[in-house]
C-alpha cells in the first residue's frame, strides 16, 4: 500500500464512510484536503543517495506538486536500487 492510498484511507475513515463504499475514481479525490503544509522529510545519512538527501525539507506549494515527486510515497529521482526512507510529511495549522 502506497503513502497515496494510506492518506486516501485516513480521509474515509474521518468522514466515516465504509470500505464498501470505496468512491469510484478515488484517484481524483484530494488528500490534502485539511492539510496546510507539504514538506518533504528523508531520513539522511551515510546510506542516502546525493538526491534524497538535497531534497529533505523541501516544501511544496501544491498537492499536484508533491505527489509528482513522490507518486509511491518516496522521492521519484531517488538513485538508491533499494529506495531511501524518505516521505512527505503533512502538517495542519493549529497543531
Ligand atoms: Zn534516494
Amino acid at each position: 500500500m502506497g503513502l497515496w492510498d494510506k492518506l486516501r484511507q485516513i480521509k474515509v475513515n474521518r468522514a466515516g464512510v465504509s470500505h464498501d463504499q470505496d468512491v469510484e475514481g478515488a484517484d481524483t479525490s484530494d488528500p490534502m484536503e485539511g492539510y496546510t503544509e507539504i514538506v518533504a522529510s528523508e531520513i539522511v545519512d551515510e546510506k542516502t543517495c546525493g538526491r534524497c538527501a538535497g531534497n529533505d525539507e523541501h516544501e511544496y506549494t501544491s498537492m499536484a506538486e508533491a505527489r509528482d515527486d513522490y507518486p509511491d510515497g518516496g522521492y521519484r529521482h531517488c538513485e538508491n536500487p533499494s529506495g531511501c526512507r524518505g516521505t512527505l510529511v503533512l502538517m495542519k495549522d493549529g497543531n
